[in-house]
């Protein structure tokens, strides 16, 4: 955890992703961005979108391999 870099984006509900609207991103190296609406709502969900950048960090990449189904970190919906 204490190689991530996090940062909030005030004033966001989503960002624009290639999965239509996202409520964080990661970046490499270890740079993951809440939107405001996530960062106000960590718990929901049971910190899906905080879990979800995360693994994005340990995997090191974008996208979404398997590992993301197999944890029940993938969205059907376009907020990943
Ligand atoms: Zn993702």
């Amino acid at each position: 955890m204490t190689r991530v870099q996090w940062y909030v984006v005030r004033g966001t509900l989503t960002f624009p992703c290639a999965y239509g609207a996202c409520r964080g991103l990661w970046a490499a190296p270890h740079n993951i961005y809440l939107s405001d609406a996530a960062a106000d709502d960590l718990f929901a969900e049971n910190f899906f979108t905080v879990k979800h950048e995360i693994l994005h960090d340990l995997v090191g990449r974008t996208g979404h391999p398997p590992v993301f189904q197999q944890c029940g970190l993938l969205r059907t919906d376009s907020l990943g």
